[in-house]
């Protein structure tokens, strides 16, 4: 850790502030538009911004062929606002991408959001100046903003990362990366594609991608548990009773452990007879449902006998789709277990590789030697071969929890370093805030439930809990508000033990952050259940906010104008 590096101040003046407000939010993604909205009736300014050129986040960037959302949609939306989700139609059981960012849209639209979200504005720095106890942040176009707090909305899954493969600069085709897909329809008709990744990205696309190609090569390192989505368009009589209890389904969501309400007693796989068992899996996979399946016994992802039994019930439906036995074996994944690297939802996944123009690369065998002007060499034995393409896709995965974070500069008290303090591994206190870094609040943060749950019932809690705790701030006369150390080190043990018991260790997976060369292995999100930790956080705001150390303004200025510069947009 460089010592310069760890207690350089900002250097950003306060007269080059172009805009005062008493929150900052980052990222126009759901998260980012609740928080807002959120604010704004308790009467705070705030002002959002966000790199890319429309709201949505993950949902604006990932336009890959054939996105959707595999948590149902009826689930997979805001509960906040009874009229908002009694009168949005959901067209399919799983969202299109397109749809959700219509949502998006039109949560933007209907609460008047708009006009304080500031579009293609990335932040550069956010450093917190302890002289005026307010964070001072410099956006790309220009903007200065003074806040009291800033909450960092910015997903969990935005900061997409391409393969470490040699000569990659040097390809002279097309390249399209799944995080980051053209507005226009990419068209592959009679191309040869190259998709390298098989993860949730690629396994949507692919079966898309080859239905168009003349043909397609897909390079897989390591192969992944799927199921199919079974997507249909809602029943509208199914809708229209669920909506009906919502208020009810909704609670259970929140109580439930993923955010999803699961219904019936949870029995352990390995206490029930094999009839049982598969019955349970088939109607986990007859369903189309993630949840249902890795979640139909309680020790699938604590007990490796257990999950055996799940994995090999996967195993065998792909030996079953699969023609050739030997592309079958290459798909089934056996070095993990099922759940511990994120599963996936497809539409004909495995029937893609049915197909004569469809050919699977195990680079674990065959490693790419390197991408050259024309294709991607693959070492077979001691010889290459050179499979030549007209377009590569890059479905390669982000810097999953901490890269939209890393890749910031985000100081806090003496002018230390974000990237500095979470070297070692990404610290937080209940995946809400971090020690030495005061009044900066993290959506779904490492350390909370996050990647394991049902995204918008956790950034619901979150934004909700973020909102209570600023206006308990101002109701009470405090001006800060900073987790302690010994309160993010207990939570984060906490959290590294139950990690621990779990069988997520056993993966090389972005949860541990091992997609990323030199990323500390450490596992990112808090696998307690996503009712207990709501309790645990309602718990440490109902005792004064236990394990924070809350403080009065000793700043004359501290209530902030909307707008203190002409320049100001
Ligand atoms: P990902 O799951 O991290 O998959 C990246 C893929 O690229 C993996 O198969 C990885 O192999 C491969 N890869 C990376 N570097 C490589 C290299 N040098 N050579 C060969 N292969 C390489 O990324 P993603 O598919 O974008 O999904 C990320 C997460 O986003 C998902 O897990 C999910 O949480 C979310 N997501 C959700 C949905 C949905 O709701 N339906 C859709 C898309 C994404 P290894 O496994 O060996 O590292």
């Amino acid at each position: 850790m460089a010592a310069a590096a760890t207690h350089r101040r900002t250097t950003t003046p306060e007269a080059a502030v172009t805009g005062t407000y008493h929150v900052l939010i980052v990222g126009a993604g759901f998260a980012g538009l609740y928080m807002l909205h959120k604010l704004r009736g308790l009467g705070f300014t705030a002002r959002v911004y966000d790199a890319a050129g429309g709201v949505g986040g993950t949902w604006y960037w990932n336009r890959y062929p054939g996105a959707r959302c595999d948590v149902r949609s009826v689930d997979y939306s805001f509960s906040f606002d009874r009229e908002l989700q009694q009168e949005w139609q959901w067209e399919e059981k799983y969202a299109t991408q397109p749809e959700i960012l219509r949502y998006a849209n039109h949560v933007a639209d209907r609460f008047d959001l708009r006009r304080d979200i500031r579009l293609n504005a990335r932040v550069e720095s956010a450093h917190f100046d302890e002289r005026l106890g307010r964070w001072i942040v410099q956006m790309s176009q220009g903007d200065v903003i003074s806040a009291q707090h800033v909450v960092m909305a910015v997903g969990t899954l935005s900061a997409p990362k391409l393969p470490e493969i040699p000569g990659i600069e040097t390809y002279r085709g097309e390249t399209y990366q799944t995080q980051k897909w053209p507005h226009q329809p990419v068209d592959f008709s009679g191309k040869r594609v190259a998709v390298i990744g098989t993860g949730s990205s690629a396994i949507q696309s692919i079966p898309i991608i080859a239905e168009q190609a003349a043909h397609s090569t897909v390079f897989q390192r390591t192969p992944n548990y799927s199921m199919p989505a079974g997507n249909r368009p809602n029943d509208p009589a199914a809708v229209a009773a669920l909506k009906a209890n919502y208020p009810t389904y909704r609670q259970a969501a929140r109580d439930s452990f993923f955010g999803v309400p699961i219904e019936g007693p949870i029995k352990m796989a390995v206490e029930v007879s094999e009839a049982e068992r598969t019955a349970a899996y088939q109607a986990g996979w007859d369903a189309g449902d993630l949840v249902a399946l890795v979640g139909a016994f309680g020790d699938v992802l604590f007990d490796k006998a257990a999950n055996d039994t799940a994995a090999e019930f996967i195993r065998n439906k792909i030996r079953a789709i699969v023609t050739d036995p030997a592309i079958a074996d290459a798909l089934c994944p056996c070095d993990y277990p099922v759940g511990t690297k994120r599963p996936c939802l497809d539409t004909r996944y495995y029937e893609t590789f049915n197909k004569p123009n469809v050919r699977l690369v195990d680079v674990r065998k065959t490693p790419i030697a390197a991408i050259a002007p024309a294709g991607i060499r693959i070492r077979q034995g001691d010889a290459d071969e050179e499979i030549a393409v007209d377009a590569i896709v890059f479905a390669t995965g982000f810097d999953a929890m901490t890269g939209s974070f890393t890749r910031m500069d985000i100081r806090g008290v003496g002018g230390v370093a974000l990237n500095d303090e979470w070297a070692g591994g990404a610290q937080t206190y209940l995946g809400l805030a971090v020690a030495g870094f005061p009044n900066l609040f993290t959506v779904t943060g490492p350390q909370s439930p996050s990647v394991l749950s049902n995204m918008m019932v956790s950034i619901e809690q979150h934004v909700e809990w973020i909102a209570d705790c600023v206006a308990y701030l101002r109701d009470h006369g405090y001006s800060t508000i900073e987790a302690r150390r010994e309160a993010q080190t207990a939570w984060v043990a906490h959290s590294n033990e139950l990690g621990a018991r779990t069988l997520y260790p056993l993966a090389n997976s972005w949860y541990m952050g091992a997609n990323v060369p030199g990323k500390p292995r450490v596992f990112l999100p808090y696998i307690g259940g996503v009712g207990p930790y709501r309790q645990k956080c309602d718990e440490v705001a109902a005792k004064g906010y236990e394990g924070f150390t809350l403080t009065r303004s000793s700043h004359p200025t501290d209530t902030p104008t909307r707008e203190v510069s002409a320049h100001a947009t």
